[in-house]
């Protein structure tokens, strides 16, 4: 069997992160990750820790790396992250989640990160058209500013180590997934 894949999967709220990060977790046959469903099942059931994440997340505002750095160690290091691999979608957020991430893993444990590259006036048409919880206007602007400076810089981060892909996330679901699936399998036949 192929190994497991390790992917990191960026891009802006409304991007179709979650979406497509569900299907290749189903074709790879990898954890899908999501730290904000992570975070928001937290908060549904009503936890101490739950509450206190959704006072972020309702400003649109980052959970504290240290809180995040505790969610996603323990996540990861569960077996079925190591022997399936994973796709995470939501961590690193910022440069310090990033090198966290790699205290978590190694330097070289993660196979590939994709930014599913999205225009801004794109996401916010589509923001438009739902509505979840911790979606009001305020919010989504917040984590889209925060996108631009706190994670854009991940780019940079992942270039310099030969990592990053960038995939134009403007399409059909289909398209979309296609454009995914050929640069992860382009990735895994160059390692
Ligand atoms: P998401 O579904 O990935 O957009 O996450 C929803 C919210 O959860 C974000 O707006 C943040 O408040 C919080 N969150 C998710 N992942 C992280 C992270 N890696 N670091 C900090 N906050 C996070």
């Amino acid at each position: 069997m192929a190994s497991p894949v390790r992917l990191v999967v960026l891009g802006r709220q409304g991007a179709g992160k979650g979406t497509q990060c569900a299907r290749l977790a189903q074709h790879y046959g990898a954890l899908h990750i999501s730290t904000g469903d992570m975070l928001r099942a937290a908060v549904a059931e009503g936890t101490e820790f739950g509450r206190k994440a959704n006072e972020y997340m309702s400003a649109g505002d980052l959970v504290p790396d240290d809180v995040m750095l505790g969610v996603v160690t323990d996540r990861l290091a569960k077996p079925d992250a190591v022997e399936h691999g994973f796709l995470l979608d939501g961590y690193p957020r910022n440069v310090s989640q990033a090198e966290a991430l790699d205290g978590m893993v190694g330097a070289d444990g993660i196979d590939r990160v994709i930014d599913i590259d999205v225009p801004l006036e794109v996401v916010l048409e589509r923001i438009k058209g739902r509505a979840r919880s911790d979606d009001n206007e305020e919010a989504v602007r917040r984590r889209l500013e925060l996108y631009e400076t706190q994670t854009r810089p991940l780019t940079a981060f992942y270039e310099a180590r030969g990592k990053m892909a960038t995939v134009d996330g403007v399409g059909s679901e289909d398209e979309v997934f296609e454009r995914l699936r050929k640069v992860i399998d382009e990735g895994s036949q160059r390692s």
